[in-house]
C-alpha cells in the first residue's frame, strides 16, 4: 500500500513537473497545474469577510446571530432574488481574468474562475438549477461563446447541479451603461430578459459581474413570473463600493 502511495506521489510530482505552467493573470511561471502566481492572488480581493448576503457588497463588522446581514442598499431597495454570493470583488487581477474570459478569447480561464464561484456558492441547495445569464444573439454572433454559460458549465460540474443554457433569453441587446445610475440600469434593463418556460422552483443564476444588480434584477422579476419561488445569484465578481 505505502508503495503504492510512493509510486502515486512520483507519478504526481511528474505530471506536476509536466504541467507546470504559467499564470491565469499574467503569464509568469508557476509551479504546480497552472494558478495563479503570488503576486497575481494577492491582488485577487477575494470575498471572505462580512458582506451582505444579498447583494455580497463588503461590509464592516459581523452578522450578531449569524443571520443574513443586508447592506444600506439592500434595505432600501431589497432586490427581488433571495440571496446572493460572489467570490471576489471586481478590482485588480479579478477584473483582468473576466476582460480576458469576455474579449480575448480565454475560454481556458471558465474553468478556474467557475471553481472560484463553486466554492463561493458554499452549501449546495437540493433540487436547485443553475441558469446563466444569457447573451443577447447578436452579441453571441461576434462574440462565439456565453461567458456566463461557460461558468455556469464548471460549477454545474463541481456541483452536480443541472444546467439549463436556454432557461433565460435576452429580448433586448442593452447598451453599455457605465455612467448609469443604478436607477437607470434597472429601468433599462426592465424586460430585457425572459424565462423561456415554466421555471423550476429554485433557480440559481449565474453572471460574471454585479455592478448595481440591474441584470440580475430583470433576471429574477422573469423567473419569478414564470414560477420560480426561491433565486440565489451567484457572480464571480462584486463591483463594491469602498467601505
Ligand atoms: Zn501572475
Ligand atoms: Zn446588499
Amino acid at each position: 500500500m505505502r508503495s503504492f502511495t510512493l509510486i502515486q506521489e512520483g507519478l504526481q510530482t511528474g505530471l506536476d513537473f509536466l504541467y507546470s505552467g504559467q499564470c491565469h493573470a499574467c503569464g509568469e511561471a508557476v509551479m504546480g497545474q497552472g494558478g495563479l502566481c503570488g503576486a497575481c492572488y494577492a491582488q485577487l480581493h477575494l470575498l471572505r469577510g462580512a458582506r451582505c448576503g444579498l447583494c455580497a457588497q463588503p461590509m464592516a463588522g459581523l452578522s450578531p446571530d449569524g443571520q443574513i446581514i443586508s447592506c444600506d442598499d439592500c434595505l432600501h431597495a431589497p432586490p427581488p432574488w433571495d440571496r446572493g454570493f460572489a467570490a471576489c470583488q471586481y478590482r485588480g487581477t479579478a477584473r483582468s481574468l473576466i476582460l480576458a474570459l469576455k474579449h480575448a478569447d480565454r475560454t481556458d480561464l471558465a474553468h478556474p474562475l467557475g471553481m472560484m464561484m463553486a466554492r463561493a456558492l458554499g452549501d449546495v441547495p437540493q433540487g436547485a438549477v443553475i441558469a446563466p445569464v444569457p447573451l443577447h444573439w447578436m452579441r453571441a454572433l461576434s462574440r462565439r461563446y456565453n461567458q456566463a454559460g461557460l461558468l455556469a458549465d464548471v460549477i454545474a460540474a463541481q456541483t452536480g447541479l443541472p444546467v439549463m443554457h436556454t432557461l433565460l433569453r435576452r429580448l433586448r441587446c442593452t447598451r453599455m451603461m457605465e455612467h448609469f445610475s443604478r436607477a437607470q440600469r434597472i429601468a433599462a434593463q426592465q424586460g430585457s430578459i425572459q424565462c423561456t418556460r415554466l421555471a423550476p422552483k429554485h433557480v440559481i443564476v449565474v453572471d460574471d459581474v454585479m455592478t448595481t444588480g440591474a441584470t440580475c434584477t430583470a433576471a429574477t422579476t422573469a423567473l419569478r413570473m414564470m414560477g420560480a419561488q426561491d433565486v440565489t445569484i451567484l457572480t464571480l465578481a462584486r463591483v463594491a463600493k469602498p467601505l
